[in-house]
């Protein structure tokens, strides 16, 4: 039997490629001589790389980083050429170093057990982490020197910041380090800074930036709030219009009851699509500007928000999420990354 194509969904993620194309050109001029790349590991941070990447191709952008060789095929299905794409993690068993060599993606050696892999697997052009005081994954500085690294082909040789949005020196004295150690390496580029990297100014820049969260519209320093533009935009269906009287019980638990007698509303989303518990302390949605507060538990599928004052709203229409992610992250705790990688595959988008 031939299974026919489901129906539209009633929850969507709505993805603004103009203003992802904004985002990228902005963050491009910002980073001055250098060129921006793109981070668009975990699907381009939840929002799909299938049409994130040829949009960014378009722009100009030349340089992927994924986090697992699982995220390579869908990138170079999406056009990017293999020797564009950079895998962080690296090779991490012989069979991570022959698939890099199968498919000619580049990977980031984090260590010297890496560089051994990725030699023993016959190698080639790769790129180079070093950890200069985050302390994650990295090469450290004192591992630089020996005949290991010595004998790499290195295209880009990279660090990460820790804090680039935070008001700290760690920055600066990440930036010194890196200065230093890379003096002693042979690479083709070298480059450092994340998307928040890009706001600590053209010493920072190199030859290559690697915006991730500003793409997709996250703002992480109030420098770059100016030159971002959201990106990601939800909505979900309004299943189900209900009259409560007061004194109801609401959802699960029972934890919240109807102060007086209310209309609500039963909408097609909840935290199994990234829409967590704590949407439920402040949340709202809305319809054509007006505000719907969430009341009681969040469900895995659903979500009950107060329509008493939009007499109008019916069953079928549609509801938005508002996900401002620096407004939506203040309502929920979640950090703007949690809040654009958690969304689900129930999305249409
Ligand atoms: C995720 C990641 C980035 C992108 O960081 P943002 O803060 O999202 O801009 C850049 N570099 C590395 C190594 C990363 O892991």
């Amino acid at each position: 039997m031939t299974i026919p194509e489901p129906p539209p969904a009633t929850l969507r993620l709505k993805v603004d490629y103009e203003a992802l194309a904004a985002n990228w050109r902005a963050l491009d001029r910002l980073s001055g001589r250098a060129a921006a790349g793109a981070a668009v590991k975990a699907d381009a941070y939840g929002l799909g790389v299938a049409k994130v990447v040829p949009t960014l191709l378009d722009e100009g952008a030349r340089q992927f980083f994924v986090a697992h060789w699982s995220e390579v095929a869908p990138v170079l299905a999406a056009g990017a050429l293999p020797e564009q794409i950079a895998v962080l993690h690296g090779v991490n068993t012989p069979a991570d170093a022959a698939y890099a060599v199968a498919t000619g993606v580049r990977p980031v050696i984090n260590s010297l057990r890496q560089a051994a892999l990725w030699r023993e697997a016959g190698g080639g052009a790769c790129h180079l982490m070093i950890d200069t005081g985050m302390n994650r994954l990295g090469l450290p500085p004192s591992e630089i020197g020996g005949p290991a690294i010595g004998a790499l082909d290195i295209d880009i040789v990279l660090s990460h910041l820790a804090s680039a949005e935070d008001d700290t020196d760690q920055s600066a004295r990440q930036l010194a380090l890196f200065e230093e150690v890379r003096a002693g390496v042979t690479a083709r580029r070298a480059s450092l800074a994340n998307s928040a990297g890009i706001a600590l100014g053209s010493g920072f820049h190199f030859d290559l930036t690697r915006p991730g969260l500003a793409l997709y519209g996250g703002v992480p320093c109030a420098a770059l709030a100016g030159d971002l533009a959201q990106v990601a935009y939800l909505q979900a269906m309004v299943m189900q219009v209900r009259s409560v009287p007061q004194g109801g019980l609401i959802g699960y638990n029972a934890a919240f009851r109807a102060p007086h007698p209310m209309r609500t509303a039963t909408l097609s989303l909840g935290y199994a699509d990234g829409i967590l518990r704590c949407w439920g302390e402040g949340g709202a949605l809305s319809h054509e500007g007006r505000t719907l507060k969430i009341i009681g538990r969040v469900s895995m599928d659903m979500i009950v928000a107060d329509c008493t004052d939009i007499p109008d709203l019916a069953e079928g229409d549609f509801c938005d999420l508002p996900y401002n992610l620096v407004a939506a992250a203040k309502t929920t705790g979640l950090s703007q990354y949690e809040l654009l990688t958690l969304l689900g595959d129930r999305f249409a988008r």
